[in-house]
């Protein structure tokens, strides 16, 4: 390992990080943090602080730290066989069992499993797949893709283009011309105070629809989704959403795809988050929680439906050609069986949606009654405290004030990591599964301790 004095000047020297302020980065005026090792809900970093990180990294470390079962999977197939590839039929047998383990997991009209690398790769290989499909069905013109304002998926130039949020469009040339952006399902910051969230819904439903008439829903594939707001400011979707959304896209022939890179595999308490809202996806994209991060890998599941499409594509037209050098990796299969497995033993769903519970409870308690908290909002291992100047009127910061990020940063003096959003003064929390009560109350408290110490 390297412990050398030189490490924090080489990082600014060498290492472009992402979502950072490069130039103040480079000049030594940001937050700079080198981490040494971790182990349940705590991280440690290289100064020997110990810190309770609330957002599991980037909400994917959902296991814990310092798990000793993946470890060795991983050590042992690295062992074994470290790489080779998934294509004309080949496979390893860590990658065949996942793809069956997923599968296994999935809604039951889902039939395949593409495997890449992360997020972003797997959104994109669900884009080709649709364009592929509606090619097949001798559909050419079938291909813009609706995507919500506020929704992540990734930041390649399609999937940067699929997400809805500023920032990773404007200094990019971004969106791409096939996507066009709808309402998002944020009740609290896009509906007027006045308005009841039934007509919120109703509302939401009514511009997906004028959207696709504008069109011409001829020239739609797809509606892409995560069941639940995440990188957006991690906001449930108001009450009736799914039902209302969900009808329109059936009768417009739409496909609908739900992005669980955050709620698959275990965040809302349930395995998938289109269990917990009642979604009927055509496809879902899965990264993250599929090896709690201790690898990288993603996957592409897709149902009987799309697979009827594929079989008949080769069928008409050979190999498909869209592939990945490291489509399956060993080593992520590996980590992503031993993950499953320890999901499955320690039934980490079952105390995400309980322990889920107790900590959005503590939240609530600690913060929902101070003056400039708009809203503590959650659902399973997942929650957001919003922040607002004027609560009756629901008004917000000016965004120059950075109440959000100074915040965190209140936060993270106490010894707790929470996320500040990108757009908005949100705090996001999604602390690993194995987080305990006691911890779910030390983090409720220290957000209040930190809220009073910046906002009064
Ligand atoms: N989809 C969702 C819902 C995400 O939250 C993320 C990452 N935060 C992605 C896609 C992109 O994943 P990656 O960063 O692994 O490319």
């Amino acid at each position: 390992m390297l412990r050398n004095d030189l490490l924090e000047e080489w990082d600014r020297e060498n290492f472009l990080h992402p979502s950072t302020h490069l130039a103040e980065f480079a000049r030594g005026n940001a937050p700079q943090r080198v981490i040494r090792s971790g182990s349940g809900s705590h991280i440690e970093d290289r100064d020997g602080n110990r810190l309770l990180d609330a957002f599991a990294g980037l909400y994917c470390v959902n296991v814990g730290y310092g798990r000793p079962e993946i470890a060795e999977a991983i050590a042992e197939q690295a062992r074994e066989l470290a790489y080779y590839h998934a294509y004309v039929g080949h496979g390893t047998e860590a990658s065949i069992q996942l793809s069956k383990m997923i599968l296994d997991r999935a809604p039951d009209h889902m039939s395949k499993v593409y495997f890449g690398l992360s997020g972003s790769d797997a959104n994109e290989t669900n884009v080709k797949l649709i364009w592929y499909y509606n090619n097949v069905l001798g559909r050419p013109e079938k291909k813009k893709i609706i995507s919500r304002w506020r929704g992540y998926h990734g930041s390649g130039l399609m999937t940067g283009s699929l997400t809805g949020l500023e920032l990773f469009h404007k200094a990019f040339d971004l969106p791409l011309a096939p996507v066009l952006h709808t309402e998002a399902p944020y009740y609290f910051r896009r509906a007027d105070v006045s308005m009841s969230e039934e007509a919120f819904v109703a509302h939401c439903a009514a511009e997906l629809e004028a959207l696709i008439e504008r069109e011409g829903a001829e020239t739609i594939a797809a509606f892409w989704a995560e069941p639940m707001l995440g990188t957006g400011g991690i906001v449930p979707p108001p009450a009736g959403y799914w039902e209302a959304i969900q009808p329109i896209l059936k009768k417009h022939d739409i496909l609908l795809v739900a992005d669980e890179v955050v709620t698959g595999f275990g965040r809302l308490g349930t395995m998938f988050g289109s269990e917990h809202y009642g979604l009927e996806p055509d496809l879902i994209t899965i990264a993250k929680g599929l090896t709690s991060a201790y690898a990288p890998l993603s996957g592409s599941i897709v149902s009987e439906k799309i697979w009827k499409g594929l079989e008949q594509g080769t069928d008409a037209m050979g190999p498909i050609g869209h592939g990945w050098t490291y489509s399956a990796h060993p080593i992520g299969a590996a980590a992503g069986v031993a993950n499953l497995e320890l999901i499955d033993k320690l039934d980490l769903v079952t105390a995400a949606g309980e322990t889920g519970a107790h900590f959005n409870r503590a939240l609530a308690e600690a913060l929902g009654d101070h003056p400039h908290v708009g809203e503590v909002r959650g659902e399973g291992m997942i929650a957001a405290v919003e922040f607002v100047e004027d609560r009756e009127a629901r008004a917000f910061f000016d965004p120059a004030r950075k109440v959000g990020p100074q915040i965190a940063a209140a936060l993270l003096e106490r010894g707790v990591i929470a996320r500040a959003m990108p757009q908005g003064d949100i705090l996001g929390f999604a602390p690993p599964f194995c987080l305990t009560r006691a911890e779910a109350e030390e983090v409720a408290d220290k957000t209040a301790a930190a809220v009073r110490a910046v906002l009064g």
